[in-house]
């Protein structure tokens, strides 16, 4: 619940405003994880929410997979009993470096100055990235991607999406904000990757986000995935509190990106170019492209030189940058990644043509960290093929 509605729920018992900033404090400043943890609230008005119906509560990890690299992959069970997954990246993920605002370039700074020192002891979780699911499974069906085999089940609520930061964010002790004279506050960056296409979840999607900017974490610090869902692309370019925006562009013509990505028959790379450019973008702000490399399939140095035409072309480009991601493999799936050199020889023609281009780290390939995999392979396999550990056998 936002502010407006525990307003609302508070009057409507009768009591006095600054309750209901109280309990907000509480839900999205401390994440409290029950109504008996609300203390600053007095018991015979947590007696009466309880009454009411009222809960409070998160969503519970279930099963953990740690990396070697330091990612950890969870999978999070909501009150119904459906999962998602959610994944914690210690220092980044990548992608936000090189997304040309100022603060990701200060930021750097102070990162090369801190690992000449002692970086582990200085700033243990500076820069740390959590990956959010907004759906449970997807139905926009691209053929690489693993969340799409699970099909669809159900959109999340905006307090399951931001629930799973908050669960996350208390599992590793992160203090936001210097609400608790904090001096050097921990700087999250939210990536809205997971599991499920978050602009088929419009709605909810943008009221997580608002909620989120409350613990606080600011949009600035957000970044949303869509495959290109074109009425959510519009509505976004409308928005107030906007994240940064990526799109998985994943091909350099319609003709290959349809065979992956089924949905370009219903908007095509040209409408979905002229979508984005009604996105009043912000000074030093700009697309990002999610590129995957699939190997012999839109990974060859044509389809750079074609990419490269299609997001530099005077009227019908938009400014960008792009990041590949080399495919993570999944089980019975027709593809494969292509090798170092060849990723590498792609990214150095898109520089070369002066257009920003990045190489995604891989993260937690050792956890299977291809998105929907932890899921299928806790749901389908009974011996696990990962090294599984409970939550709290973590130590950090
Ligand atoms: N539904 C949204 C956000 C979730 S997917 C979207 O598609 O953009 C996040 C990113 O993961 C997308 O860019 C998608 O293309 C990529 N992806 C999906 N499966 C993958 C895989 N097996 N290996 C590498 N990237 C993958
Ligand atoms: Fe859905 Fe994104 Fe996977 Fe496509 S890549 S199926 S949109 S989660």
């Amino acid at each position: 619940m936002p502010l407006e509605d525990l307003t609302t729920l508070m009057s409507g018992l009768g009591q006095k405003l600054y309750r209901a900033r109280q309990l907000h404090e509480a839900l999205y400043r401390q994440r409290i994880t029950s109504l008996s943890q609300a203390t600053v609230l007095p018991q015979t008005l947590r007696d009466a929410l309880a009454a009411g119906g009222y809960v409070i509560g998160l969503p519970e990890i279930v099963q953990t997979a740690r990396s070697v690299d330091g990612t950890e992959r969870y999978l999070i069970r909501m009150a119904d009993g459906e999962t998602v997954e959610t994944v914690w990246m210690p220092d980044g993920d990548g992608g936000e470096r090189g997304d040309g605002s100022q603060a990701a370039e200060e930021e750097e700074k102070e990162d090369a100055l801190l690992t000449t020192g002692s970086p582990a002891a200085a700033a243990p979780y500076r820069r740390s990235t959590i990956c959010v699911s907004s759906q449970v499974g997807c139905a926009v069906n691209c053929q690489f991607c693993l969340t799409a085999k699970l099909g669809i089940r159900r959109n999340l609520t905006p307090g399951e999406i931001a629930g799973q930061v908050s669960v996350v964010l208390n599992r590793h002790q992160v203090e936001l904000g210097s609400s608790r004279g904090n001096p050097t506050p921990a700087r999250i960056n939210l990536v809205f990757m997971g599991m499920g296409e978050p602009f088929l979840n419009y709605p909810n999607f943008t009221a997580a986000v608002r909620l989120l900017t409350q613990m606080p974490i600011p949009e600035s610090r957000m970044t949303v995935s869509t495959s290109g869902i074109l009425p959510g692309i519009l509505d976004f370019a409308k928005e107030t509190v906007r994240p940064k925006l990526a799109v998985s562009l994943n091909a350099s013509n319609d003709t290959i990106r349809e065979s992956i990505m089924p949905i370009t028959r219903k908007w095509n790379i040209a409408a979905l170019l002229e979508a984005l450019r009604t996105i009043p973008l912000r000074n030093r702000e700009w697309i990002t492209f999610e590129y995957v490399l699939l190997g012999g399939i839109n990974d060859s140095l044509a389809h750079a030189d074609e990419l490269i035409a299609l997001v530099k072309d005077k009227e019908k480009g938009v400014p960008c940058k792009i990041n590949l991601i080399v495919w993570n493999s999944g089980p019975n799936m027709p593809y494969h990644e292509p090798s170092r050199a060849e990723a590498l020889a792609f990214q150095n023609r898109i520089i070369a043509a002066g257009v920003p281009c990045y190489i995604r780290r891989p993260r937690g390939r050792d956890i299977y960290a291809a998105c929907g995999q932890l899921k299928r392979t806790v749901e389908t396999a009974p011996a696990p093929l990962i090294a599984i550990a409970p939550a709290e056998a973590h130590a950090s």
